[in-house]
């Protein structure tokens, strides 16, 4: 039997960052609190509570002071800074770069966008803390839309600027955007192309990696899809491949493997998630050989 890690699953960019920033701090021997956990992963928490990293929510944010808080790869609202600087709390930024740019980007349209009455559109998971802080650099003013059942939310008569949570499918961000356009041509909009502006923000980690994980799923027998059960990008991804081989098992530890999904098969492929830490597919990798 072949037993096969894709080379590409494990942290993306991003997290990596976030996670090697934590580390940094945390050899100092501060004390470093993380708004959050840091990445949809149990036991990478778990390893890095271990290292001294302490986990708030925003309500105890709010009420500390004088420490050190940082802020993990989905980053934050502009409000999170302002009660930093109230209260004295140094900020360790681990913001993935990607996900800041994409806060500018948003914050300048906004505010570009009453010149024309238009809206800010954001296509994504409602209470995820990445559209939670790209929603707060439009004051709350942005549209949230996860799926066709929200787009009577927009007003199609004014105009629309798009976008997409970093980690959401570019399938289902094509099929929403068309059908915003569609709306559009048929309430009479003279120019839809100009009234809706489409914007790329889907993250090249994420969709290279869906494009690699069909591939990858096609190539065995059954896969087993290492991710926290939180990841919403870990479950995008496991559909992705489930779609191309229904043999596909999600688990976030060794411990959920079931021996009898293998029996009679010849090739086992291992994958992930960008939050799932590549030490973790090895321990996944390292368990199905002890089989
Ligand atoms: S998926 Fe992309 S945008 Fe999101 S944290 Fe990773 S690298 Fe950054």
């Amino acid at each position: 039997m072949v037993v096969d890690i894709d080379k590409k699953s494990g942290f993306c960019f991003g997290v990596q960052n976030a996670v090697e920033i934590a580390e940094e701090a945390l050899s100092k021997g501060e004390r470093v609190f993380s708004l959050g956990p840091i990445v949809h992963n149990d036991k990478e928490v778990e390893r890095l509570s271990a290292l001294g990293l302490v986990y708030i929510d925003h309500d105890q944010f709010n009420n500390l002071k004088d420490c050190k808080v940082l802020i993990r790869a989905h980053g934050e609202p502009p409000e999170t800074y302002l009660v930093a600087a109230k209260n004295n709390i140094t900020i360790i930024e681990a913001t993935c770069p990607i996900v800041r740019r994409l806060q500018s980007r948003i914050l300048k349209i906004w505010e570009k966008s009453k010149e024309s009455r238009g809206q800010v559109v954001i296509f994504g998971k409602p209470g995820h803390s990445e559209v939670v802080g790209l929603l707060g650099h439009t004051k709350n003013e942005g549209i949230l839309i996860s799926g066709p059942g929200d787009l009577h939310k927009i007003d199609i008569t004014r105009p629309v600027w798009l976008f997409a949570q970093t980690t959401m499918s570019v399938k289902d961000y094509a099929i929403i955007a068309e059908m915003i356009h569609t709306k559009m041509k048929e309430a009479g909009t003279t120019d839809p192309d100009k009234f809706l502006h489409v914007n790329n923000t889907i993250c090249g980690q994420v969709s290279n990696r869906e494009s690699h994980l069909k591939s990858f799923a096609e190539k065995h027998d059954v896969l087993i899809f290492v991710s926290g059960r939180e990841s919403s990008n870990g479950k995008m991804l496991y559909s992705v491949c489930e779609s191309i081989n229904h043999e596909t098992y999600f688990v976030s530890s060794p411990e959920e493997i079931n021996v009898e999904w293998f029996r009679g098969k010849n090739s086992i492929g291992i994958c992930g998630a960008t939050s799932t830490p590549k030490w973790l597919i090895e321990k996944v990798y390292d368990f199905i050989l002890t089989i």
